[in-house]
């Protein structure tokens, strides 16, 4: 283990590097400050660890977080507005929400600390790609309730980095933006960015002959074949950023040049990997599903949350010399799995077996159906206009070759419907993959 970043590291990024020993005594000393604050002052918690006969006392190794409750996304709507808080309103300074499709949102506080630790690991996730003051960095994620964009925001002003908050949409205008303005990294999901790749050459612009270089790409789930087609098609790097509001915003992990999983920023969030149906650890390695605790949120500690992405944790070491372990990238969430004539497939499946096809572009979306009590699945993917020229046959030959992708893949029979290119919608935000019109 290295003692000290190398030199050529952005000093801010020192936590990324220290020795396993000392972070470990880092977190546990921030564990049980954690635990006893939210034992004090958050009921729900306070009552679980009563019903499991447990004091804050009783947490003395980092092993003993297995000991501690679970809290689970419905914990925050159950409590909602403000029930999960651990401090008073006049102490917190920022509220954000989630924009729930269904019902009442998610609400997240922080306290001024909060906003601190929330800038310093936004800060390390810029700096961990290779940004630093004299980057401009635009950022496209949404500013307002969702934090995406405030959160990239502060940790980028805090880098040293030039900021343009352009926020969502008005594709036309981020793509004059980005020239105009010299843009060298953005901030977005993975399929936002590639609807400015495509729209570019319509206004006349050559992503490749732009200073953009570096995307920080995270909100939704996405694959290897996906960063692979970014990056061939903008000429830039892509970078997978990972977060939740319920944990802080984006700045959970992110990854470093190697670009081989985002590493956790473990100095601020204790990860564990659980089998989601039985709430048990998995062994190192195995893959299950992720639990965070905040193990600095003053304002609104998570304790041993549920995030429901399917990952798992790399110890070994990376090239870059970080002593923070990995997670796997998350290319599926278990609220994402959809069941199929008793199959389980997730679109990240999907995804990377329609990538695998020649003349197919990412875009694409999986409408589920059912007829007479039996589901049908179809996938309309989005090919070249050089595959609709071609002959009658060659077409065939495609949408040939997609269904035998996905069923070797996910050993599904689905139906495939080739669609022209700028078919499917768009999002400015997160991609809708999946459209179930099942009659439940
Ligand atoms: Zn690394």
């Amino acid at each position: 283990m290295k003692k000290s970043p190398p030199a050529t590291f952005h000093p801010v990024s020192t936590p990324d590097f220290l020795p396993r020993e000392r972070l470990e005594e880092l977190q546990l000393q921030r564990l049980k400050a954690i635990v006893r604050r939210a034992y004090d002052h958050v009921e729900l918690f306070r009552k679980r660890m009563n019903e499991r006969d447990l004091e804050p006392g009783d947490i003395r190794s980092l092993a003993d977080v297995a000991k501690l409750p679970f809290t689970v996304k419905t914990d925050l709507r159950d409590t909602y507005p403000f029930g999960l808080f651990a401090s008073p309103m006049k102490d917190i300074v920022r509220l954000h929400a989630s924009t729930g499709t269904t019902g009442k949102p998610i609400v997240v506080a922080y306290t001024r600390e909060d906003i601190g630790v929330w800038e310093n690991v936004m800060m390390r996730s810029f700096a961990a790609c290779g940004l630093h003051a004299g980057d401009v960095i635009q950022n496209a994620y949404g500013y307002g309730l969702f934090t995406g964009g405030l959160g990239a925001h502060y940790g980028a002003e805090a880098l040293g980095a030039t900021v343009i908050p352009i926020s969502g949409g008005n594709t036309q205008r981020q793509l004059m933006v980005m020239k105009d303005f010299g843009a060298t990294a953005i901030c977005c999901t993975p399929s936002y960015f590639l609807h400015l790749v495509e729209q570019a050459p319509e206004l006349g612009i050559r992503l490749k002959d732009l200073p953009l270089r570096a995307g920080v790409f995270g909100a939704e789930p996405w694959t290897e074949s996906m960063r692979r087609r970014i990056e061939a098609e903008s000429g830039i790097k892509a970078y997978d950023i990972y977060g939740l509001s319920e944990i802080i915003g984006p700045g959970v992990a992110m990854e470093c040049r190697c670009q081989s999983g985002p590493h956790i920023f473990e100095d601020w969030f204790y990860p564990e990997i659980i089998n989601s149906e039985t709430g048990k650890l998995c062994a190192d390695g195995e893959e299950g599903e992720l639990v965070l605790t905040t193990l600095g949120k003053q304002a609104m500690p998570m304790i041993r949350y549920r995030t429901r992405d399917i990952t798992a944790l790399a110890s070994e070491p990376c090239e870059c010399g970080r002593t923070l372990r990995r997670i796997k990238r998350i290319g599926r969430r278990s609220d994402d799995m959809f069941i199929i004539r008793g199959v389980n497939v997730y679109p990240s499946q999907i995804e990377t077996a329609l990538l695998k096809v020649e003349g197919t572009l990412p875009h694409y979306q999986i409408i589920l159906t059912r007829d007479q009590g039996l589901d049908e699945v179809e996938v309309q993917v989005e090919v070249t206009r050089d595959v609709f020229g071609d002959t009658i046959g060659a077409v065939d030959q495609v949408r040939h070759n997609l269904c035998k992708s996905i069923e070797s893949l996910t050993g599904l029979r689905v139906n495939v419907r080739l669609v022209q290119p700028q078919t499917i919608p768009r999002s400015e935000g997160k991609a809708k993959r999946v459209v179930d019109q099942r009659k439940m």
